[in-house]
């Protein structure tokens, strides 16, 4: 029988192709064996059944293929939250945990603010800010009715029940419902010029991630549709691509935005807009 030591050793091997290979590896175990990964460290001489190995070189093979390694186990972590995640959802991105924080720092602890995630996906946003922020009203909507689903799985999940979920294309179905805060995290990438072989984005649902033309046409439609759902004083905060900062700022100021601040991540790439509705 192979050991945990073993079977590591060689699917990192398998798997060169990957950005993390090692890492990838374990996971993909770790959810066959049903155990996390440090009991991997902790136990690298525990063996694997013979069905146990099957499963877990059936994922590897999948994995070869570019299959992202949150479908193939189901699960991602998003700001210390366990999210299920199926073809029906964007895998949520460290980058995404970024927005939440500068969502946070906007929101003090004990207000009631009504908050909305446009277009939820796998709840993410909607769900990282109702465990952060009890008090907060949460209402998250997706055009998507497969990943409402989700969504509201995950919200239960994770002991959230009074987020308010609704079917809506943008502020479609929102009628006159005004937010002190708006996050979205929306399709944004420039499909022609993405180079799709070589991505995992392409397991990924495409109303998830095209913006249409430059990326951007999202984007504009939701800044120019935002301003009167939000409250004098509220804010909005839109994910983009690092090249999209310019683009957004303008159509924020074209929108009678106000103290319009683009947040970088740690390697200085610009990821999100923040702006104020007066
Ligand atoms: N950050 C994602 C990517 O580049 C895109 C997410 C999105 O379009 N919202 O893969």
């Amino acid at each position: 029988m192979q050991t945990v030591r073993q079977l590591l050793r060689n699917a990192t091997g398998h798997l060169c192709s990957s950005d993390s290979p090692r890492l990838d590896a374990e996971v993909l175990l770790a959810a066959v064996l049903g155990t996390d990964r440090s009991r991997l460290y902790a136990h690298p001489e525990m063996t694997a059944l013979p069905t146990s190995v099957a499963d877990f070189m059936r994922l590897l093979n999948s994995r070869r293929a570019g299959y992202p390694v949150a479908y193939l186990t189901g699960l991602k972590e998003f700001r210390s939250l366990a999210f299920r995640v199926n073809r029906h959802t964007l895998i949520p991105r460290p980058e995404t945990e970024l927005l939440v924080d500068a969502a946070l720092e906007r929101i003090p602890g004990h207000t009631g603010a009504r908050v909305l995630d446009l277009g939820t996906g796998s709840g993410a946003i909607a769900v990282a800010v109702a465990a952060a922020r009890p008090h907060c009203a949460v209402t998250a909507v997706d055009l998507s009715t497969d990943a409402l689903a989700v969504a509201r799985e995950n919200a239960a999940a994770n002991g959230i029940t009074d987020i308010s979920f609704l079917q809506s294309d943008w502020f479609g179905n929102l009628r006159n419902r005004r937010f002190d805060a708006i996050l979205c995290n929306p399709p944004y990438v420039d499909f022609p010029r993405s180079a799709l072989p070589a991505d995992e984005i392409r397991f990924e649902p495409r109303l998830a991630l095209d913006g249409g033309h430059q990326g951007v046409d999202c984007i504009r439609i939701i800044i120019s549709c935002s301003f009167r759902h939000i409250n004098p004083g509220g804010f909005i905060i839109i994910e983009h691509a690092h090249d999209q900062g310019d683009f957004v700022r303008q159509q924020f100021r074209m929108n009678h935005y106000r103290d319009i601040i683009t947040g970088r991540d740690y390697a200085g790439i610009e990821r999100y807009t923040c702006a104020l509705r007066p």
